[in-house]
């Protein structure tokens, strides 16, 4: 699957050469979930994943 710039320019922002994620994108469900920030973890909107932050 191709990824459009305008769509990149939502989850990445370009940092010199370094690309940076602005938000930390679900594994398992793929580019475009994101994760939602908690003060010790991150939580998919989409499949309710967790994954703690270490
Ligand atoms: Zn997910």
């Amino acid at each position: 699957m191709e990824l459009e710039a305008k769509q990149m320019s939502e989850y990445f922002e370009i940092e010199g050469d370094k690309l940076k994620r602005k938000y930390k994108q679900c594994p398992d469900c793929g580019p475009g979930y994101k994760m939602g920030e908690h003060k010790d973890r991150h939580v998919c909107g989409n499949c309710s994943k967790t994954i703690v932050k270490k």
